[in-house]
This record gives C-alpha cells, sequence and structure tokens, in this order.
C-alpha cells in the first residue's frame, strides 16, 4: 500500500488516459504506477477474494477411458433402469465414497447423495 506524501491518506490505482496512475483522493496527488506496486496491489486482491468454494468434478475422460460395470439404477431423465457406475473419494475426506451413475440409455449422469 502506497500514502500520499502530503497528506497520508491511501493512493488508489487509476486509470489516466492510457496509463494507471495512483491517485489521492483527498488533494488530488498523482504519482506513476510502477510494476512492482501494481504487482502488491495485485496480491491484495488476491488475499482478499479467499479460497475458491470446494467443487466436485465429475472426471469425464477418465470415465470414457475406462471399461465401467453397470449397475440396476433408475435413470432420473428417461426412466431407463441400467446404468454405468464409479466410484470417486471425495476431497473432504470425512464422506468417503461417492457414487455416480450414468444412465446406459441416454447418458445422463448424476450422483449418489
Ligand atoms: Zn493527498
Ligand atoms: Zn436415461
Amino acid at each position: 500500500m502506497k500514502f500520499c506524501p502530503d497528506c497520508q491518506s491511501l493512493l488508489t490505482p487509476k486509470k489516466v488516459g492510457k496509463r494507471k496512475k495512483l491517485v489521492c483522493k483527498l488533494c488530488g496527488y498523482t504519482q506513476p504506477l510502477t510494476t512492482k506496486v501494481k504487482a502488491a496491489y495485485r496480491i491484495k486482491e488476491r488475499i482478499e477474494h479467499g479460497p475458491q468454494d470446494e467443487t466436485v468434478v465429475i472426471d469425464e475422460e477418465l470415465a470414457k477411458q475406462r471399461p465401467m460395470p453397470t449397475v440396476r439404477a433408475i435413470c432420473p431423465k428417461c426412466g431407463h433402469k441400467l446404468a454405468y457406475y464409479w466410484q470417486v473419494q471425495t476431497r473432504s475426506g470425512d464422506e468417503g465414497m461417492t457414487t455416480f451413475y450414468r444412465c446406459y440409455e441416454c447418458s445422463q449422469t448424476w450422483r449418489e447423495y
């Protein structure tokens, strides 16, 4: 963070013409935005955004490559009674394995809760 040498208030990055500058909102002081300063501001932004929400990813490619076993399961989309299934270890360990199903008929994919 950079502060105004005149009035000590926080300088904020602002686009002036084609270039970005650090501008004091209070007294109008400006200074060129160097790459070093730019990087410092970018790091701060990243921290404020926080960690991304955990998402469970269905590994489509992996599922295609492996010959999958089939099981009797009713498709929620077309009502077919046979589906491929595979299991995935969820990232939050205490949940254990999650079973995924893919309809033999229409390729609808769903997971067991
Ligand atoms: Zn100032
Ligand atoms: Zn189906």
